[in-house]
Formats: structure tokens, sequence, C-alpha cells
């Protein structure tokens, strides 16, 4: 029975955060403020999370993203990854900060990751320097050359654009694809950091984006599935893809086939959930697989039509950014 929600959406990604720690702190997800991660004795453990991967399988999920916090920081996460490749995810891919890419590149794929996506958010290392609260501006770039030399693909660039930050690089990110022939994929800022500095005037829209790189190149559609979050073009002239990630301007949540694990064991029908469905419980309490399947079922049913930034009373989740992986 594939996995619906009662809009009928059927849900075949799944996104696992692996920890809540990070190696950077960018402006747009923590605070600058010391941050009290999880004790990993609340974390959950690699088998465990194995475990709830084989289940979802069972019940259709296709598409399995290894998230954080940043995923690299924690020990055994290549281990982890070979783990879901063996229980047969169809597409395995990771959203990492890159900054450890370079040195594992072939150890991840060793393991069996399929794709990746590596978040940059400024091509000036100074700026970078300002944004991630990191000086890894070299390594991130050795990560992305390396991905790009290796056997991934594609190989996805995310760059979260904050009008005022790094608006002013567009251009700069697109001929960047041009360039090297990765995906440079834009996502509008959302509201979901530490700091709560969320605004709509801090939003650069999709729209704006596709506009300004079209004033310099054409750009071509390609088709996507409905169910992906990015619209996606190609450069008429050059090697390159640029990916446009709206959901605050043009949400797609009627398409949504997501749901995600969090390191501490809650299960999220939506990214903006006010609600988390804790696993734990049936987890460490010798909870059958058919028990757990079912649980699951029952929350995906019940899964949110879709986020409510644009609706009047719109309240930020409670849950950051950095506590459930994009
Ligand atoms: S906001 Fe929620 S419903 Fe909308 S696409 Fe994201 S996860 Fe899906």
């Amino acid at each position: 029975m594939p996995l619906l929600d009662k809009f009928g959406r059927q849900i075949t990604d799944l996104r696992i955060s692996v920890t809540d720690r990070c190696n950077f702190r960018c402006v747009y997800c923590r605070s600058a403020d010391p941050e009290n991660y999880r004790p990993v004795d609340e974390l959950l453990q690699w088998d465990e999370l194995e475990r709830l991967a084989r289940v979802l399988l069972a019940l259709g999920i296709r598409k399995v993203r290894v998230t954080g916090g940043e995923p690299m920081v924690r020990p055994g996460v290549e281990e982890f990854i070979a783990r879901l490749k063996k229980l047969g995810v169809q597409d395995l891919s990771m959203t990492t900060n890159g900054q450890l890419v370079a040195e594992r590149c072939h150890a991840l794929i060793a393991a069996g990751l399929d794709r990746i996506n590596i978040s940059l958010d400024s091509l000036d290392p100074e700026k970078f320097e300002r944004i991630t609260r990191t000086r890894k501006f070299a390594s991130v770039m050795a990560g992305i050359q390396a991905a790009q030399a290796s056997s991934l693909r594609p190989v996805k660039v995310n760059a979260v654009l904050v009008r005022g930050i790094n608006d002013d690089e567009v251009e700069a990110f697109a001929r960047l694809a041009r360039e090297t022939g990765i995906s440079m994929r834009f996502i509008e800022f959302m509201p979901l950091d530490a700091d709560r500095h969320w605004s709509r005037d801090l939003v650069v829209p999709a729209a704006e984006v596709k506009r300004r790189i079209e004033a310099l190149w054409e750009l071509v559609p390609i088709a996507h599935e409905r169910s992906e979050t990015a619209r996606k073009f190609a450069f008429a002239d050059s090697p390159g893809e640029i990916g446009l990630i709206a959901p605050v301007t043009q949400p797609f949540c009627g398409f949504c086939s997501r749901i995600r694990i969090t390191a501490d064991g809650k299960m999220r029908t939506c990214l903006f959930s006010s609600e988390d469905h804790d696993l734990k419980p049936l987890l460490r309490g010798n909870a059958s697989d058919q028990q757990l399947a079912a649980f699951i079922e029952e929350r995906v049913m019940e899964k949110e039509e879709g986020h409510r930034i644009n609706e009047p009373g719109f309240a930020q989740p409670s849950r950051t950014m950095v506590y459930i992986g994009g």
C-alpha cells in the first residue's frame, strides 16, 4: 500500500537528519549564541535510523536524503549510507555544507551515495566568512570541484538568497554554473532561522532571479517531476543548470511527497509542522515493525496541506532548520 495523505499525495521522499550538530554557523539558520545540542543519547542510533529507513522503504519511499545539522560531522555517516544502499534505496543523496567533501568524496561514493547537494551562499571569501562564521571557503570550493570531478550526479549547489547579504551575486552564481556544469539552485529564505530575523522583505523572489539571469543568458525550461521542489532551466548556449526553489512566493506544497525524520527521532510531516511525532517510544519500547508502520501511516494521513507562510497569523515553527535538516 503506498504511503498517502488525506489529500491523495503519495509520500516517496524521506529526509533523514542524522545530527543536530554543525561545523558552520550560517546566519540564516543558526544563532551566534551557543546552541544546546541534544545529548548524544537523545539522538537516534545508526541501527534505529536504519530500521526506520527499512520500514519506510517498505511503505514506498524511493528517495532518501541524508541531512543534518551537518551530516558529515557525525562519525559513521559513510557506513550509514552503505547500509541505506544495501536496503535498496534507489536514489540516495546528501545535503552538506561541503567542508569535508574533498577529503571524503571517494568514501561517500564507495558507500553508495548517488548525488550531492552542497551549500554555498557566496563566491566572495570575506562575505562567505560573514555568512557562515567560518573561514572554510577554500575547502567548500575544493569540495564542489571534487564532487564535480567524481561520479556523483547531479552535483547541485544551493544558495539561500537573503536580500542585502548575497542577492548581488545571482549573476556570478549563474556564471559558475555555466563554467563548471553544476546545477546552481537558488533557494528563497524561509522562516526557520534560529534568530527569528526572517521577514518577507529579506526574500529574493525566484521570479526576480530568473529575470536577472535571462537578462544575460537564454534559459530553457527542463521537464521535472511535479513533486520536485526546484523549477529547472538549462542554458541555451552552455552547460550548467539553474534551479529555482520558491517555497515563499511560489509554494509547491500541492504535490509534496516529503516527510522528515529528525536526529532526535521525531517524524515531521511538513518542514513547517507545528507538531512533532515522537518515534523513540516505539523504537525503544519494543514495538514491532508493523506497529511502527501503522503509526507512520496514521500520522502521514494527517499531513499538513501546506505551509502557511502567506497566511495571516503564520507562526514560525519552534523547531529551527538546524534541528530539522533541509
Ligand atoms: S512546506 Fe511542507 S507541505 Fe509544503 S512542500 Fe515543504 S514540506 Fe511539503
